[in-house]
C-alpha cells in the first residue's frame, strides 16, 4: 500500500464509491504534473477532487463546500496548473494569470507550498503576497512576472493600490475558505478586489459552510457553477473520536499533562480562549518537560512560522493555539486536539477538531468542560447533532485511551455531566454534483477560459 508524504493512505479516503473520476491517470494531465503527483503517491482523487477537477478543467465555475483536509487545495491547484501549462505563455510582469485568495498568511503559505509540489516540473512562476512581513521581496517577484499569485486580501489591496499588482489579465480566480474570510471581516476588502477582476474569467469558490451570506457572495462571483458538497460540517466530525472531560478550572493543566503522558498522543494542538492562557499553558508544559510552543496574534509572523515548522518536523510535540492563530493550519499527523477551553462559538469547535483526523485519518478530540462552560457544550452538541461522550476513566498516563482502565489521578476530578439536549436527526450527506462534462479544452495556444462569457 502506498502512502503520501503525510502518511495518508489512498485506501482510507472516504466516499470512493460516489465518485466518477477513479484515478488521476484518467485526467490526462500534462506529463510534468502527472510526474509530480506520482512522486507524491497521489493515485486516487479525494471526493472533492474527483467531483471538481474534471469540471474545472473544462472551464466551469465551481462552488465547493469542503473543509481543509479534504484535498481541496489540489482540487483548484491542478486545474490552474493544467490550464497555464497548456497556455505556454511567459509570466507577465505585475499581471498574474491566476489568483488564489486565502484568509490567512498560514493558509497562503500552505497553498504556495502545494503549488510548488504539484507544479515543480511545470515551469510556471508563482509567488505569495501576505502581510506581516516587508513588501520588498513581494514587489520584486511581481516585477519579475508571475503566472500564479496566492495572496491574503489586505496586502493584495495594498500592492494593487501601489500599482504593483494589476488583475486586468486574470483568467482564473480562486476564493479559498470564503466562510473564514467573512468571519474575519474581509468582506469590504473582497468587494474591492472583486470589482477589479475582469468579467471574463473562471472562478472557483470554496467554503466550509454555505451560510446565506456565503451563498450571496458566491452568486456575485460565479457563473453557472457546478456545485459540490463533500463535507457537511456535522459529518466531518464523525471521523473524529470525541470525548469531554468535566474538570475544575484549577485541574486543567494537570489533566492536560496527564493526557500528554499517553504515548498515543504523538502530535497535539491545544486550544485556549486567550493569548495569555496560550502562553501560560505552553510555559507550564515546558516546565513539565513537554516540548511545546504557543501561537497567537501577538506573536510575530516569523515566530508563528518557526513554531509551525518545528511542529511539522516533530521538534515540538504540542502547539498551544488560539482560534485566530490556528485558522487554516494544515498539518498532517495531528493525533489529538485538546480544547483546554471550550470555544464560545460552536462552529469553532468543528474547525478546531478538524485539525485532527485529516483526509480519512483517525483523530482524537478531548474537550475540557468546567461548570461555567456547560451552555457552550450544549450549543456544540446541538450543532454537531450528537452528544460528545464523557469518559470518566480518561486520562490514563502511558496507556492508550481506549484500552486503559486505571483510575484518574486526583488532579482530574470528574464532575457530573450537564443536562444534554437530544440530538436532532442526521443531515443527509453531501456528494451533489451536477452538469459535469468531460470534454477537454484544446491544448496549447492562447484560448482563454471559455465558461463565463460575461465580458
Ligand atoms: P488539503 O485539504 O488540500 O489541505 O489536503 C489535505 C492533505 O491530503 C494534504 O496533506 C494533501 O497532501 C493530502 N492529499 C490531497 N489529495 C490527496 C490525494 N488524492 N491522495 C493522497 N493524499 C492527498
Amino acid at each position: 500500500m502506498q502512502t503520501n508524504r503525510g502518511g495518508l493512505n489512498s485506501s482510507s479516503l472516504p466516499f470512493l464509491e460516489e465518485i466518477l473520476l477513479k484515478t488521476f491517470a484518467e485526467l490526462d494531465l500534462p506529463k510534468p504534473i502527472q510526474r509530480a503527483l506520482a512522486e507524491e503517491n497521489y493515485e486516487i482523487p479525494t471526493p472533492i477532487q474527483a467531483q471538481t477537477i474534471p469540471a474545472a478543467i473544462d472551464g466551469r465555475d465551481v462552488l465547493g463546500c469542503a473543509q481543509t483536509g479534504t484535498g481541496k487545495t489540489a482540487a483548484f491547484a491542478l486545474p490552474i496548473l493544467d490550464y497555464l501549462y497548456h497556455q505556454n505563455r511567459k509570466p507577465r510582469k505585475n499581471h498574474p494569470s491566476a489568483l488564489i485568495l486565502a484568509p490567512t498568511r498560514e493558509l497562503a503559505i500552505q497553498i504556495g507550498s502545494s503549488l510548488k509540489t504539484y507544479g515543480r516540473y511545470a515551469g510556471l512562476k508563482q509567488t505569495l503576497v501576505y502581510g506581516g512581513v516587508g513588501q520588498g521581496n513581494q514587489v520584486k517577484a511581481m516585477d519579475q512576472g508571475v503566472h500564479i499569485l496566492t495572496a491574503t486580501p489586505g496586502r493584495l489591496l495594498d500592492l494593487m493600490n501601489q500599482g504593483v499588482i494589476n488583475l486586468s489579465q486574470l483568467e482564473i480566480f480562486v476564493l479559498d475558505e470564503a466562510d473564514r474570510m467573512m468571519d474575519m471581516g474581509f468582506l469590504p476588502d473582497l468587494k474591492r478586489i472583486i470589482s477589479q477582476l475582469p468579467q471574463r474569467r473562471q472562478s472557483l469558490f470554496f467554503s466550509a459552510t454555505l451560510a446565506p451570506n456565503i451563498v450571496q457572495l458566491a452568486k456575485t462571483l460565479l457563473h453557472k457553477p457546478i456545485s459540490v458538497n463533500v463535507t457537511p460540517e456535522s459529518r466531518s466530525v464523525d471521523r473524529i473520536q470525541q470525548r469531554v472531560l468535566f474538570v475544575e478550572k484549577s485541574d486543567k493543566q494537570k489533566t492536560l499533562e496527564l493526557i500528554l503522558q499517553d504515548g498515543a498522543v504523538e502530535r497535539a494542538i491545544v486550544f485556549t480562549r486567550t493569548k495569555r492562557m496560550a502562553n501560560m499553558v505552553a510555559t507550564r508544559l515546558g516546565r513539565a518537560g513537554v516540548k511545546s510552543a504557543a501561537i497567537h496574534g501577538n506573536k510575530s509572523q516569523n515566530a508563528r512560522q518557526r513554531a509551525l515548522d518545528a511542529f511539522r518536523k516533530s521538534h515540538l510535540r504540542v502547539l498551544v493555539a488560539t482560534d485566530v492563530a490556528a485558522r487554516g493550519i494544515d498539518i498532517d499527523g495531528v493525533t489529538h486536539v485538546v480544547n483546554y477551553d471550550l470555544p464560545n462559538e460552536p462552529e469553532s469547535y468543528v474547525h478546531r477538531i478538524g485539525r485532527t483526523g485529516r483526509a480519512g485519518a483517525d483523530g482524537v478530540a478531548i474537550s475540557f468542560c468546567t461548570s461555567d462552560d456547560r451552555s457552550d457544550l450544549i450549543a456544540i452538541e446541538k450543532l454537531i447533532e450528537q452528544n460528545v461522550p464523557v469518559d470518566p476513566e480518561y486520562p490514563m498516563p502511558a496507556r492508550s485511551a481506549s484500552t486503559s482502565n486505571r483510575k484518574p489521578s486526583s488532579g482530574s476530578r470528574r464532575r457530573r455531566p450537564p443536562q444534554r439536549s437530544a440530538p436532532r436527526g442526521a443531515k443527509p450527506s453531501g456528494g451533489t454534483n451536477s452538469g459535469r462534462s468531460r470534454q477537454r479544452r484544446g491544448g496549447s495556444g492562447g484560448s482563454s477560459r471559455s465558461n463565463s462569457g460575461r465580458g
